[in-house]
């Protein structure tokens, strides 16, 4: 079987830097811009960004529907930041009529860390890695609720918002608060890469 293609959704925020993570892992790699590129993705990556820009372009792109049934179907994605926000379920402080993609039963708050720490860093530890991670938090979402079949694979170790729950896993759903793109290590999209593979084998 080929190895799966994964797609980063291509209209807005951090694309560069996850396909230059991906390709740093040897994955077949493709920048998303139209539906029939999204067509030839076994996988697709939603970057840090802006949410609402992003939602906005994916429906202008044609996207937006695409996106929502490939992942309805079961295709591996990852949001990180913005990204996690598209592929909630529920939004909350969300701009008026905020859309996503959906299918991550999480209920998220956007720009959630406050006005004193809108951007910040700090190690982590996260379900799946021997030693922790740096994660760098850029104006991010938190994490306020999950469902049943969500496992939460991170949360926030000290300050003010200690305890919050940052990285999550729903089947061959991921999605991040902070940019593991942004630095050299890949170990994240590892293990992304990883759920792509357990998904999609078999497949094709
Ligand atoms: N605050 C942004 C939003 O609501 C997310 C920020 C980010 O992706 N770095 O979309």
């Amino acid at each position: 079987m080929p190895a799966p293609t994964i797609g980063v959704l291509a209209l807005q925020g951090d694309v560069r830097e996850h396909l230059a993570a991906l390709a740093s892992l040897g994955a077949e790699t493709l920048a998303v811009r139209r539906p029939d590129e999204l067509t030839r993705c076994d996988a697709v990556v939603l970057p840090g960004g802006e949410s609402t820009t992003m939602v906005k372009l994916a429906r202008t792109f044609g996207l937006l529907d695409p996106l929502r049934e490939r992942v309805r179907a079961g295709m591996p994605a990852f949001g990180t930041c913005a990204g996690m926000i598209l592929l909630a379920d529920h939004v909350l402080d969300g701009a008026a009529g905020q859309e996503t993609v959906g299918g991550l039963d999480v209920t998220v708050r956007r720009n959630a860390f406050g006005r004193q720490v809108d951007s910040f860093e700090g190690d982590l530890d996260l379900v799946g890695l021997d030693e922790p991670v740096h994660a760098v938090f850029i104006r991010a979402p938190w994490v306020e609720e999950v469902g049943d079949d969500v496992e939460v694979l991170a949360r926030v170790d000290g300050g003010a918002a200690a305890g919050r729950i940052v990285a999550v896993r729903q089947g061959p759903l991921m999605a991040t608060s902070f940019h593991p793109e942004v630095g050299d290590d890949a170990r994240i999209h590892r293990l992304f890469a990883d759920l792509v593979v357990e998904h999609t084998s078999g497949k094709s």
